[in-house]
């Protein structure tokens, strides 16, 4: 992946603010595994490392640490028996072995990257990535998630300064990671639309130019959609591509608008609510997807139901609101509410800009129909109990969702536009 032609393509952008990234090589292709030693090297990347892996990760990766050996690295092995969530102490153990090396590479996705990024940039070391699984948009990031106590959190936390993945390695992963994938892509459609809402009408910083990354990568995957579940090399590469560069593009965007949207808040308070009673939940990625569905479809009733002579200011329940969240949680809602996002916009703006608004969602967003085509080609899950929610979490995390973050989305909009809002329906749940 040529990064350097990618930010030289957005010198002197239109949008006013300077475009850059911190990662130095992506090399994503046939056999690159073997050249591992040798692209790190050529990167600046320290020589004296840990390799942090699980079983899993490290069956899947091969001969890696002998790889690397024979490129002259000395390398320390930390290998977890399976690593599904990242806790704490996990930062906190590959923190305490890192006093004896200059840099960690891991060797996997998702949770076992998270540690990693966050001990690199508490412990100051080189940090890259050899990538098992095209299953999640995070492998570019600069913010891990981590779990303490039952609670995420977001940590800052170092960017990989390169990130490797060897196409056969990734067709080979298991389906429903590659799926999972997929779903984290399609969460793009709702992203972008919900940023240019909010450009329009709170001003929010917005680049054409990034967004355009995020829109050709995700094109790029859906034309894939068939070919996710097999063992195909071309899909797999494609996918693990765009996935990293919708990475790069929070980083060129200068914040998470150009991957995430509401999609990404309901899946988030599906998982702070199962985590609180102990519950693990399902693949990012896999959660991400079910809610792309549902929020799509709410979208569009929405935009079907909405008229303009009915606007007001919000008057919402926050009582209710805070109860909905619970005790361990009243108290960040409460401070991400005041001010509360809506206070950034009025009514009469949402109603002078309301045909725009239904224009964006019109360009941005597929129709169910076709988004739920894809999702089943691409063996993505689309109800709640594919993802071990129940109607119950799942209803009020469609409904409540848009209160735990400061951000403008059309859900968070739905209290003003005076929309009753089949929720059951977008959660395909029959009366
Ligand atoms: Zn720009
Ligand atoms: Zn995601």
């Amino acid at each position: 992946m040529n990064i350097s032609g990618l930010v030289d393509k957005l010198k002197n952008c239109p949008c006013g603010r300077e475009h850059t990234v911190n990662i130095r090589a992506v090399e994503i292709g046939a056999g690159v595994r073997e050249r591992t030693g040798e692209i790190l090297k050529s990167n600046g990347f320290p020589t004296k490392i840990l390799v942090a892996a699980d079983k899993n990760t490290l069956a899947a990766a091969g001969d890696i640490p002998q790889i690397l050996e024979q490129s002259g690295f000395a390398i320390q092995l930390k290998v977890y028996d399976n690593m599904r969530t990242a806790h704490m102490d996990d930062v906190n153990h590959i923190v305490s072995l890192l006093g004896g090396v200059d840099g960690v590479l891991s060797v996997g996705s998702g949770s076992l990257n998270d540690i990693c990024r966050l001990a690199a940039f508490r412990a100051d070391k080189a940090f890259a990535i050899f990538a098992t699984a095209p299953s999640m948009d995070g492998f570019a990031s600069d913010s891990a998630s981590i779990t303490d106590n039952n609670f995420k959190l977001s940590y800052a936390s170092r960017q990989p300064s390169v990130i490797i993945g060897d196409t056969k390695v990734l067709a080979a992963a298991p389906s429903e990671l590659k799926s999972a994938g997929f779903g984290d892509m399609i969460a793009k459609y709702i992203a972008i639309a919900d940023w240019k809402l909010s450009h329009l009408i709170t001003g929010e910083y917005y680049c054409e130019n990034v967004a355009e990354i995020t829109r050709t990568a995700l094109k790029r995957v859906v034309s894939l959609a068939d070919k996710v579940t097999q063992n195909d090399e071309e899909s797999a590469g494609a996918i693990m591509e765009a996935l990293v560069l919708t990475g790069i593009a929070m980083k060129l965007g200068h914040s998470v608008r150009p991957a995430s949207g509401a999609e990404h808040i309901v899946s988030h308070f599906w998982e702070i609510k199962k985590l609180e009673r102990g519950l693990t939940s399902d693949f990012h990625g896999k959660k991400v997807g079910v809610a792309t569905v549902m929020i799509n479809r709410i979208y569009k009733q929405i935009c079907t139901a909405a008229v303009p002579s009915r606007f007001s200011d919000e008057n919402l329940d926050w009582g209710k609101i805070y109860e909905v969240y619970g005790g361990n949680f009243a108290d960040d809602i409460k401070n991400l509410n005041s001010p509360t996002v809506t206070d950034e916009t009025t009514v009469d703006i949402i109603r002078e800009n309301w045909d725009e608004i239904c224009r964006i969602m019109q360009d941005e967003l597929p129709s169910d129909e076709e988004l739920t085509a894809i999702m089943h080609l691409a063996g993505a899950a689309v109800t709640l109990p594919e993802i071990s929610v129940s109607d119950e979490l799942g209803l009020l995390g469609l409904e409540y969702h848009p209160y735990m973050r400061r951000r403008m989305t059309l859900a968070r909009l739905a209290p003003m536009l005076n929309v009753r809002v089949d929720y059951k329906k977008a959660a395909g749940i029959n009366a």
